[in-house]
């Protein structure tokens, strides 16, 4: 297999990161001599064990949590299904969910089949977004009832990079009695996250999001909120997760939440100086080209372009030929192309939610990157238009 990072310029960091050679190194004894079971009674595995304990505590300073309220997982999605499986057991008689419009598959896709996974008919309430991808407090409060068993809505938008206002929203729910989850699979290790302080009684995290390997993630569970696993089998995890852990990936984590401690400054400040040299001289460079997203309340990494009257994925294709990589607001379902459920979401016009890139930068993009990538997108866009039936220049 051969992957010359050397010659790519990786701009796709909401789809995945690089892991951290800090956490390669982190991760190597336990994929080689340290191959024991954490939960054995020997010395060998119980070494192993401290680690995985080591790890948890890393997890937890990173959000502001305590180390007994992580729980490994294998990834966000995993994280995401336990959350709101576990509320609607917890509270049978309640049948009502509150959820946005732009989350992820993860939940989106679990919402839509909430039959098939428990047997009963759910009301769901998909709080819509205004056109900046921002939510209506207002009709969210309105949603709110006795009947709702648990409100999810995620932190950062995935492909617009908007924040939500999570702590208020949780602080509404406890109001009312009703628990709060937060999909955080974008915002951790991006922005501070305190959770000591906050209402929120289930956050999902993702390794791969934040420079640790993919296949292992988080779901912090607040001290007392009602919890009933997803996966039953051993005593693994305080009996909340069955399974052996992912030791390796796990230690990885822990060494990544670390890291990404010690990088939110940089994160907050020279990578989002990256980002708004790019967005801002895409925007001026390009004609009809448009941000997607408010510009204020998003993270400090992503930005989500549309050009219009040009095809994302033609985009990418052009990007491609220099090494550039990026994400497409539109996916090849069945043959056609459907533009994002966000960007429709947010009332983005069909000739530019075709055409919409999202680039998300990390630590380890350079100037030189943005610079390069602002000199071949203009002419990309340009060669494009030219075969585009709706493009007329004025
Ligand atoms: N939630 C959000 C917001 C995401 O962006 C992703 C991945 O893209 C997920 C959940 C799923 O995470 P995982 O790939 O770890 O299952």
């Amino acid at each position: 297999m051969n992957c010359p990072e050397k010659d790519v310029i990786y701009m796709d960091n909401n789809a995945t990161t690089k892991v951290a050679p800090e956490v390669v190194d982190a991760m190597m004894p336990f994929l080689t001599e340290c191959y024991g079971n954490p939960s054995s009674m020997h010395n060998f595995g119980g070494q192993v064990g401290s680690a995985v304990e080591k790890a948890r505590s890393q997890v937890a300073e990173l959000i502001g949590a305590d180390s007994k309220e992580i729980t490994f997982t294998s990834c966000g999605t995993e994280s995401d299904s336990t959350a709101i499986l576990s509320a609607l057991q917890a509270f049978p008689e309640k049948r009502h969910i509150i959820t946005t419009r732009v989350e992820h598959p993860a939940i989106k896709n679990l919402c839509e089949n909430l039959g098939r996974f428990t047997g009963h008919n759910y009301r769901v309430t998909r709080l819509q977004v205004e056109a900046d991808g921002t939510l209506d407090m207002a009709k969210y409060e309105e949603a709110l009832s006795d009947e709702t068993a648990i409100v999810s809505v995620m932190w950062a938008n995935n492909e617009t990079g908007v924040i939500f206002p999570v702590e208020k929203m949780a602080a509404m729910a406890k109001e009312r009695e009703v628990l709060f989850h937060t999909d955080a699979v974008q915002a951790v290790g991006k922005i501070p996250i305190n959770l000591a302080q906050l209402d929120i009684d289930f956050l999902s995290l993702s390794g791969h999001k934040l420079h640790a390997p993919k296949g292992v993630g988080v779901l912090y569970i607040k001290r007392g909120t009602p919890f009933v696993p997803f996966l039953a089998g051993g005593h693994q995890e305080e009996g909340r997760r069955g399974g052996t852990e992912n030791v390796a990936s796990i230690v990885g984590l822990g060494r990544a939440c670390t890291l990404a401690a010690e990088m939110m400054d940089e994160e907050n400040t020279r990578v989002r100086a990256l980002r708004d040299r790019l967005e801002e001289g895409l925007l001026a460079s390009v004609p009809k080209s448009m941000l997607n997203g408010i510009k204020e309340d998003r993270l400090p990494n992503t930005t989500n372009i549309s050009f219009e009257f040009v095809e994302g994925e033609a985009i990418l294709l052009h990007m491609d030929r220099y090494n550039i990589c990026a994400s497409s607001g539109s996916a090849c379902t069945s043959g056609s192309l459907e533009p994002s459920h966000v960007l429709r979401a947010m009332g983005v016009p069909f000739t530019a939610a075709h055409g919409s890139i999202r680039y998300s930068l990390s630590i380890y993009n350079t100037e030189a990157e943005v610079d390069f990538v602002l000199e071949k997108m203009p002419p990309i866009i340009a060669e494009l238009r030219e075969l585009s039936p709706f493009w007329k220049a004025d």
